[in-house]
């Protein structure tokens, strides 16, 4: 039986390695959980949720909802299970984190030609010698070892930043000044909303911007652009109205108790169903564990809460994928070697996941000598390819479902929601085709 390495048992892992197995291959997956954590990672399951637990929009008509219709078409295990064990979380598909790493990782032991190996990986496995085809999955925060083994390989890599937001505990928010609403009333009063006034927030904001550890002036010098993970302290620092603008923005909410929109709003996300746990939505930091505590505790609904988890702020790794990687995710001089996941600059959770599952089918195939599939450039799945593929980028930066990477339609459609459906019914016309 054909054999196959993969390094990594994160979304872009897991899914290529199913993609493998069900095309027949003997795979070998390696994670180095629970013997070494990154800084990031605290469970021993496969597909952790390091920061956020969402993912993103379900709606077709958005680029985030359009990406994981896709990937379900193409077979993905993650959609699924995240739907199985998602929270409420208004138009946006959230998932008990633990419930979802433990059916993932329930799903991957289900497969019998798939060998789980609980360790670290120091050597990049060579293709024809230890495996027909190895996929590198081994994620932003890669060990140190195997990360130098693919610096030496790619010649350089590029490094960035980005940070997780904390959480607390339900029912330490003081819900006396706190109220139950999705903006513009999508959902069912799925998130809690920390309303502030104008006072409040100013004091809030002068507290964070001279909190210790606030001034991470490297975070924004360094250009590297993940803005989706950018501290709130680095934001404020650019300005007292920008996270009005923000993860503070007050639009749509009308707080109950003053009938007013509040000056600004924090909203928290249900972690789990129950609502036990709740994340402080774009609240990624890098204070001082206790300054967290002192500063967001000024926060009215948040005098008292109970903090689980502090933000961390950790280093986020990709390679130069324009000038290494063909749009199948193989390494362009090694026939047979793949990476997936954000190492290859696709950027967020189900992003990593279909370029695993990308890797996968083609790994499968290039073991049976088969041509590889490329989705076209008019699906999110295919656009990404090519982006991370395309060696006219210049100033690589790593990159989103969205629908700016999809070609225009022509004649253009200048109503945005028009515009969204039609690029989403052209999408979906490539899928329907090969059914
Ligand atoms: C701090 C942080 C916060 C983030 N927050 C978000 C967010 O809120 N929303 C979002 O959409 N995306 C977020 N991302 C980006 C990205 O979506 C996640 O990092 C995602 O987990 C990437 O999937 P992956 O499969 O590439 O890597 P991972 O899911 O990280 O999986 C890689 C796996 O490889 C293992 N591994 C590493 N080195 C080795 C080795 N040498 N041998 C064996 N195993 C190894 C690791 O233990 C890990 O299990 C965040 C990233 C970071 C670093």
């Amino acid at each position: 039986m054909a054999k196959a390495i993969v390094i990594g048992a994160g979304f872009a892992g897991v899914e290529a390695s199913v993609q493998l197995a069900r095309a027949g291959v003997e795979v070998h997956l390696y994670e180095m959980k629970p013997h070494r954590f990154s800084p990031a990672h605290k469970n021993e399951n496969f597909a952790e949720l390091v920061c956020s637990n969402s993912f993103k929009a379900l709606r077709v008509d958005s680029a985030a909802g359009l990406m994981k219709e896709e990937m379900t078409r193409m077979g993905s295990i993650c959609v699924p299970i995240a739907k199985e064990c998602s929270v409420p979380a208004g138009g946006s598909l959230s998932v008990n984190r633990e419930d979802f790493a433990r059916m993932v990782t329930e799903k991957v032991e289900s497969f019998e030609n798939i060998f789980i190996h609980r360790e670290e990986v120091t050597e990049i496995p060579k293709v024809g010698k230890d495996a027909d085809a190895v996929v590198i999955a081994a994620g932003p925060l890669v060990s140190d070892a195997l990360s130098k083994k693919i610096e030496e390989l790619c010649g350089d890599s590029l490094h960035f930043f980005d940070a997780a937001a904390p959480i607390v505990a339900g029912d330490s928010i003081d819900m006396e000044y706190a109220f139950a609403a999705s903006r513009y009333d999508h959902g069912d009063d799925d998130y809690i909303n920390c309303p502030m006034n104008k006072e409040e927030y100013e004091a809030f904001y002068e507290a964070l911007v001279n909190a210790e550890g606030a001034p991470q002036h490297d975070f924004d010098k360094r250009k590297t652009g993940y803005e989706g993970c950018m501290p709130i302290e680095v934001m404020a620092n650019r300005g007292i109205g920008t996270m009005r603008f923000g993860p503070m923005k007050p639009v749509g909410l009308r707080d109950p108790k003053t009938g007013h929109r509040p000056w600004a709003c924090l909203q928290l996300r249900r972690e789990t169903k129950d609502g036990d746990m709740f994340n402080l939505v774009g609240f990624q930091t890098n204070l001082k564990f206790g300054e967290q505590k002192r500063v967001f505790s000024m926060i009215p609904a948040l005098h008292d809460a109970e903090f689980l988890r502090y933000g961390v702020m950790h280093r986020n790794t990709f390679i130069n994928s324009p000038k290494l990687l063909s749009a199948d995710y193989q390494f362009r001089t090694v026939p047979g070697l793949f990476f997936a996941g954000q190492i290859t600059g696709v950027e967020g959770y189900m992003e990593s996941a279909q370029s695993g599952l990308m890797a996968g089918l083609n790994a499968a195939r290039f073991i049976k000598g088969e041509e590889p599939l490329v989705l076209p450039k008019t699906t999110i799945m295919g656009a990404l390819a090519s982006y991370i593929s395309d060696e006219s980028v210049e100033n690589f930066q790593p990159m989103g479902a969205n629908f700016g990477v999809l070609p225009a339609i022509e004649p253009k459609i200048r109503d945005k929601k028009e515009r969204y459906a039609a690029l989403s019914a052209r999408s979906l016309q490539y899928f329907e085709r090969e059914e």
